[in-house]
């Protein structure tokens, strides 16, 4: 798993950005993790919660919006979202379509006091 990783990222990034505003305090991190990158936001909770320990972040509550998998498709152009990894596209059934959303991995805005 890379949640490890992925999570002391996204704290290095919060930190970095709280200092800047002169922040004494994290009050939240939005958080944007699509379906695709396979992060588990249970995991990134859990990662925080021990690594924020003794930062200005330690306490912060962690929103995190999930973002499903979509895909274009090429045959017929119809948006639709992906379910179960199942690459067919429910209209035509063809497969072959780019992927348009699912891949999202970021800090949308945090709140500092
Ligand atoms: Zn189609």
């Amino acid at each position: 798993m890379h949640e490890l990783s992925i999570t002391q990222s996204m704290l290095n990034l919060v930190l970095g950005q709280a200092e800047q505003a002169k922040a004494k305090k994290v009050g939240k991190i939005n958080l944007v993790i699509g379906e695709m990158t396979g992060v588990v936001g249970e995991c990134v909770q859990f990662y925080f919660d021990f690594l924020s320990r003794g930062t200005i972040a330690d306490g912060a509550a962690l929103a995190i919006k999930a973002v499903p998998t979509k895909a274009r498709c090429r045959d017929c152009g119809k948006l639709f979202e992906v379910m179960e990894f199942d690459w067919t596209c429910p209209h035509c059934h063809g497969n072959n379509m780019e992927i348009v959303a699912g891949k999202e991995l970021f800090v949308e805005s945090i709140e500092v006091e």
